[in-house]
């Protein structure tokens, strides 16, 4: 395989910056651009050499140069990595040398890959990696440490020997017909497949609370321009429990933004914008209010509480009818005249607040109330392993799928071959999530989504 080379530190002005190198040539490459005091270079795996690279005679930047010995690194072959000076001239112009040598530049994701193809890691590890530099809260990364850590992996490895074993089984029954095995291996292949269902069932129970650690959830705001909305992002934006991350938004007109509740990413899709109240504007504001309620997980309807309720609010209370939704009566520092009960009526079991988004009050309360409309202090991760990856979700949905046929297939004392093509399916789809026997296509669309240089 080639020797390939990329920036890995993020590109920017920074304290140190790390230029990596993986393949066949790394040594011989870096050996022609790195002078050490001494003028040369005793390459020890594992060790971590000062010195200057240099293009002839000029020196390029003061550096700490690390090797890896194959097999001993990350990709499995030879590796060095380069911390240079942070500034992005001279890692440009280190990158650039080692081009000159022969080196390649490495595509996003191609140390990853190759760790993969070497059989280092496999890919759950692999896509854990991708999670764990993405992740937008800790309770994320944890998940994915696991993940990274091979636990997923060894259950799925336990699962596969008890399989293969069945196959085994079934194997001698087919091979040995005069001992009438049958049923006894019918009754065998159904002990193991009802562990191994277990296990899967087990893991299918955490696919909700991975779905929310990975994605949480998306909360819109909803109400007529004027009754508080962006006062009511500003609030909650500016509370300490909410720690904003910028969001890049879908459309124009709506704000994006970025929080977390109790370690739950919450993605808050703002309507405001919609400024003047002539009618127009009023009527646009009710589409987008629908159009944004529909999306959404949560709905957060803010009314005006100083005004009385107008068939404007009426109608996008009905937006959350079937939604889950909470109601805030905003502007509580003014009279209230808004008729509270009409809107019960309307909304009938859901939550209504009493706040001031001017003043920031009640702000805390809403978080509250979504943490325990959700649950959000239960979703622990600490003891089990969390599937939050879509791909291994479905794979698992599939060998259920399987486990339902082979058992089916059994008590309908079907032809065992016909038992042994379900078995044998739930083996493909253990394949499918760590890697084994899947196309080059997924292989290649899962390591679009790494940076580069990692
Ligand atoms: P939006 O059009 O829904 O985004 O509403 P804004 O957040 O821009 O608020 C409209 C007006 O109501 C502004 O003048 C705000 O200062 C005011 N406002 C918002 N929240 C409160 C509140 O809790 N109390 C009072 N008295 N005024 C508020």
């Amino acid at each position: 395989m080639s020797t390939i080379v990329a920036i890995s530190t993020a590109v920017g002005n920074s304290g140190i910056g790390i230029i990596r190198m993986s393949g066949e040539n790394s040594f011989e490459i870096i050996k022609k651009i790195f002078k050490t005091k001494a003028n040369m270079i005793d390459i020890k795996p594992n060790t971590i050499n000062y010195g200057h690279i240099v293009s002839g005679s000029e020196i390029i930047d003061e550096v700490l140069v690390s090797f890896f010995k194959a097999p001993k690194s990350f990709t499995t072959e030879n590796m060095c990595e380069i911390n240079s000076h942070g500034g992005i001239l001279v890692m440009n112009k280190i990158l650039e040398l080692c081009l000159q040598n022969g080196a390649e530049l490495a595509e996003p994701g191609e140390f990853t890959k190759r760790a993969f193809l070497n059989g280092r890691i496999d890919l759950v590890q692999a896509e854990a990696i991708v999670d764990i530099i993405n992740a937008k809260t800790e309770k994320e990364a944890k998940a994915s440490i696991k993940q990274l850590d091979g636990i997923l992996s060894a259950k799925l490895a336990k699962i596969r020997t008890q399989i293969m074993n069945i196959l085994v089984d079934i194997e001698a029954s087919i091979d040995y017909p005069e001992y009438d095995v049958e049923e006894v291996t019918n009754n065998k292949v159904l002990e193991t497949i009802r562990d191994v269902e277990k296990e899967l069932l087990n893991l299918e129970k955490t696919f909700d609370n991975g779905k929310m650690i990975k994605e949480g959830l998306k909360v819109a705001i909803i109400g007529k321009p004027n009754a508080g909305k962006s006062s009511l992002l500003n609030a909650i934006l500016r509370e300490d429990r909410a720690i904003v991350t910028e969001y890049e938004g879908t459309t124009r007109d709506t704000i994006e933004e970025f929080i977390q509740i109790d370690g739950i990413p919450i993605k808050i899709v703002d309507t405001a914008g919609i400024r003047e109240t002539d009618n127009e504007v009023e009527k646009i504001g009710i589409t987008k209010s629908r159009e944004a309620a529909k999306n959404a997980d949560l709905v957060i309807v803010i009314l005006d509480s100083s005004k009385k309720l107008s068939s404007e609010d009426e109608e996008i209370l009905s937006f959350v009818k079937n939604k889950k939704g909470i109601i805030l009566l905003n502007k509580m520092d003014l009279k209230e005249e808004i008729d509270e009960e009409k809107i019960k009526e309307i909304v009938k079991e859901k939550t209504i607040l009493k706040i001031s988004a001017l003043n920031k009050e009640g702000i805390e309360e809403i978080f509250n109330t979504i943490s325990n409309m959700y649950k959000f202090n239960e979703i622990e991760i600490d003891d089990s392993l969390t599937i939050t990856n879509n791909r291994h979700k479905k794979a698992i949905i599939n060998m259920l799928e399987s486990i339902k046929k082979v058992k089916d297939s059994i008590q309908k004392q079907m032809p065992i071959d016909i038992v042994t093509i379900s078995i044998t399916d739930i083996l493909s789809e253990i394949g499918n999530i760590t890697g084994e026997g899947v196309s080059e296509d997924i292989i290649n669309e899962i390591f679009k989504k790494f940076c580069l240089g990692k």
